[in-house]
């Protein structure tokens, strides 16, 4: 739990939520929209923790009142937090919602609601939501957590105030990750980098082995990036295993994550761009050094490539295809450069 004066990069939507404390004026539902992990929920916490404070500092939790105290740990009886069961929102949750609001907030003045990926109501518990959203019982605040609002009901959209969270830039994530987080600061200049905009998947990413993974990622494709194209296909196919669909899928995705990290950074290397703004800036050397064998144009080529395999890849095409022309395509075209130097 965080009060607002310790959210980072979202003085925006901070100041309008003061604000709106201020003139007591509190909308009954927000919309807050923004990529995951970029602060929205924190952004809910501390708003429920100034609404509730006994003592509060310029619209914030002062963090010592019976009531901060039981927001920090964890206990606070008015804060709802609702999340998707098995990927959605069933009509199940927004009904059991109805009955917790059917009874006064217990401990504060204010209840907070916060529905988080509210995109993922099913169409019926979309419909049973409009109503609950309709009126809700005074005392009662709905913040919608939204990565893109057009995925909502108009209807829904429309009775919401709407909040944008943009992405929290790179430096303001590497000193958080560094000073809150105690994260070493050569980690968290690449996790800040890497984790375009979102605090959150930089912490989640350092706390994995990531960096790990990412380093052999980028050592492998060097590595085997000159070998006959049937052979690179035969490496990517062993890397990606014979495990569960959905752990295949994972693996492919995050070598594709990083590989098109090394082309996008390639390209600026090769387009002489300073290099405070390359994402595996603790490879810049190596950067340097690869970026020679390529045109700009082949560079443009293999990071759209990689691109594409992305996004056939989240419509879940087959794997095993998907890899072999992806892998056969990026290969030929360092064979392209290599042929013609020689
Ligand atoms: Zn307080």
């Amino acid at each position: 739990m965080i009060p607002f004066s310790k959210i980072i990069g979202q003085e925006g939507p901070v100041r309008l939520l003061r604000e709106a404390i201020t003139r007591e004026k509190m909308p009954h539902a927000y919309l807050f929209s923004g990529i995951p992990g970029v602060g929205k929920t924190t952004t809910a916490l501390a708003l429920c923790q100034a609404l509730n404070c006994e003592h509060p500092r310029n619209e914030d939790g002062c963090g010592r009142c019976p009531s901060c105290r039981k927001m920090i740990s964890g206990n606070f009886p008015d804060l709802v937090i609702l999340e998707p069961d098995s990927q959605v929102i069933k009509i199940d949750q927004i009904r059991a919602l109805d009955r917790v609001f059917s009874f006064k907030p217990v401990a504060g003045a204010f209840r907070l609601t916060v529905i988080r990926q509210a995109e993922a109501m099913t169409e019926e518990a979309a419909n049973a939501f409009l109503k609950t959203l309709e009126e809700p019982p005074p005392g009662n605040i709905l913040v919608l957590n939204v990565t893109e609002p057009l995925n909502l009901l108009p209807t829904i959209l429309s009775r919401c105030q709407r909040v944008s969270f943009r992405p929290v830039p790179a430096a303001l994530i590497e000193a958080w990750l560094v000073e809150n987080q105690g994260i070493e600061k050569d980690k968290a200049q690449v996790l800040a980098r890497m984790a375009s905009g979102s605090p959150g998947k930089a912490l989640e990413m350092g706390r994995s082995d990531f960096l790990e993974r990412r380093q052999e990622l980028l050592f492998d494709l060097n590595r085997i990036i000159p070998l006959a194209p049937q052979e690179v296909v035969q490496w990517v196919l062993k890397y990606v295993g014979k495990d569960t669909k959905d752990k295949r899928e994972a693996a492919v995705a995050l070598l594709l994550d990083v590989w098109k990290t090394w082309y996008r950074d390639l390209l600026l290397t090769k387009a002489d761009c300073p290099e405070q703004m390359l994402l595996n800036i603790d490879f810049s050397r190596e950067l340097k050094n690869a970026s020679a064998d390529f045109t700009i144009d082949d560079l443009v080529e293999s990071f759209f490539l990689l691109d594409q395999a992305e996004r056939d890849l989240m419509l879940h095409r087959n794997l095993d295809l998907l890899v072999e022309i992806g892998v056969l395509r990026l290969t030929r075209l360092y064979g392209r450069r290599k042929t013609t130097r020689e």
